[in-house]
């Protein structure tokens, strides 16, 4: 409630404004004397003064000093008799807010008071608004200076660039992954201000966040394997305003890696031999060579032989990933016509489609130039897409091979129109070891490591895979190679 102290030293002021201020439902106090007055605003915190500036003992103007030192916001109305006008003027300059003559209506009191307590509302809104901004700039300052610090104890490495390729922000783990002697100066080109070869890949693939990819891509720096994850920056409208790059120390997970992908070579190679052995064995035993071999002997040596048969494909496939992750890819390119190499693939899966009664055919679309490439590698791409194919299609679908130039690639697309993959699975079929598990394949063999071999060998020739499917409707994989590298013999 709006709370108002009278003071002067005349009763009948103090009565009438008493009666005439309570009738608005303010609260009203007064006080005889300027000692009075000031001892009253001590104990309480009023909302205004009116205030007679000639009383005995302490005078109105000795009050309204103190007052300004007591309480500064208080707004004060100072009540003067018509021979002390000029003093009233004084008493404004001395910081009062307003002034009305003795002697006067109650309409007169009503309006300077109303005016008074409106400027009190107003000035009570405007210092709301001025904590609430100061509040707001605070909480900003303390945010931005929390980001800066937690940027700057975090142990990747981050870098910020604008869509001109300019640095904008970065930390010192980036400093010192990149091995810089000195931190790249802000503003300046990423490419000015990293100068180190081994990392010219690296910024070309931050260039690349301007078409909206977003790159994960190991970098290698004095000894260190570093994974970049490179990511664009969108504004409101989606337009890309610069890419985010975090710098993460791979190392140990790729030495703990390597140790392990040895041990598997080492076992693999040991197994495979002797296994081999069995196989052939068991061949012989079963072609009848070395006597008869009844229905039952036949039927349960075959399944042997079956069994041996996968784990010579999981032995092959883990050496053949093992060669690739030591970096045993791509060791001979030489120009490749690639529509005689995928006759090749085709000639030699034909029985197994056959055995199925699936059509297996081959197009290409245009004058395909020869591509840099390495054979044997890009072979076994081809055979493990097109036998997939022939794996995943029931009986009676067809597996067609579709090779065209398209833009600054040359893409080989594998169709079937077999049992197709859902969308849940399709993200992980290039996961090692991932296998669908359902009804239909329950019964078809496989390592799970077909597509990530697939995957690494398409890489390494700086091409790329896709898959299109749905289920019950087939599957189209594409392998898309660089026309460009490929032509200058980059690859
Ligand atoms: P696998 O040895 O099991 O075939 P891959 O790595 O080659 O291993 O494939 C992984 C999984 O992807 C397979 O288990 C299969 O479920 C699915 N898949 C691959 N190719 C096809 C295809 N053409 N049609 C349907 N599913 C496929």
């Amino acid at each position: 409630m709006t709370s108002i102290l009278v003071v002067d030293d005349e009763k009948i002021i103090r009565d009438g404004c008493t009666r005439i201020l309570g009738k608005e439902g303010w609260a009203v106090q007064t006080a005889g004397s300027g000692e009075d007055g000031l001892r009253l605003l001590q104990q309480e915190p009023f909302d205004l003064l009116l205030l007679d500036l000639k009383m005995p003992g302490l005078s109105g103007m000795e009050v309204l000093q103190r007052v300004k030192d007591l309480r500064p916001e208080l707004l004060v109305v100072i009540i003067t008799g018509y021979a002390t006008v000029e003093s009233a003027v004084e008493a404004m300059k001395a910081g009062a807010y307003d002034f009305i003559s003795k002697p006067f209506l109650p309409d007169q009191l009503r309006i300077v008071v109303r005016r008074a307590l409106e400027k009190k509302a107003l000035q009570r809104e405007a210092d709301h608004l001025r904590q609430e901004r100061e509040k707001g700039l605070r909480e900003i300052a303390g945010e931005k200076s929390k980001i800066k610090t937690i940027i700057h104890c975090m142990a990747d490495g981050v870098l910020v660039t604008d869509h001109e390729g300019h640095v904008v922000l970065h930390n010192p783990a980036l400093v010192k992954m990149l091995k810089m002697e000195t931190s790249p100066p802000l503003g300046h080109l990423l490419d000015a201000a990293i100068r180190n070869d081994c990392l010219g890949e690296f910024v070309k693939r931050i260039r690349e966040t301007k078409e909206g990819k977003t790159i994960s891509q190991e970098v290698v720096v004095g000894g260190l394997t570093l994974m970049a994850h490179i990511a664009p920056v969108r504004g409101e409208e989606g337009e890309i305003l610069g890419a985010v790059t975090v710098l993460r120390d791979v190392s140990m997970l790729k030495a703990m890696d390597q140790m392990k992908s040895d041990f598997v070579a080492m076992v693999s190679h040991e197994l495979r031999a002797p296994l081999a052995s069995v196989e052939q064995q068991l061949s012989v035993v079963l072609a009848g060579i070395l006597g008869e071999v009844n229905s039952r002997q036949n039927e349960m040596l075959g399944r042997a032989k079956q069994r041996t048969h996968a784990l010579l494909a999981l032995i092959n496939d883990l050496l053949d990933m093992s060669k690739i992750e030591a970096g045993f890819v791509v060791q001979h390119k030489e120009p490749v016509e690639i529509s005689a190499m995928l006759e090749k693939v085709v000639e030699i899966l034909k029985p197994q489609a056959e055995a199925k009664n699936i059509a297996l055919t081959l197009s290409a679309v245009g004058v395909l130039p020869p591509v840099m490439m390495d054979r044997g590698n890009m072979e076994e791409v081809f055979i493990n897409l097109v036998s997939n194919g022939i794996k995943y299609t029931p009986e009676k679908g067809s597996v067609n091979l579709l090779v065209r130039i398209q833009g600054s690639h040359l893409c080989v697309e594998v169709g079937d129109n077999g049992i197709g993959i859902s969308p849940e699975d399709l993200p992980r079929i290039f996961d090692k070891f991932y296998r669908v598990k359902n009804v239909q394949t329950r019964k078809i063999t496989g390592t799970g490591l077909g597509l990530p071999i697939v995957q690494k060998i398409v890489e390494a020739h700086l091409g790329t895979v896709e898959v299109e499917s749905q289920p019950g409707v087939g599957s189209k994989f594409r392998v898309y190679l660089p026309l460009g590298l490929v032509a200058k013999g980059e690859v």
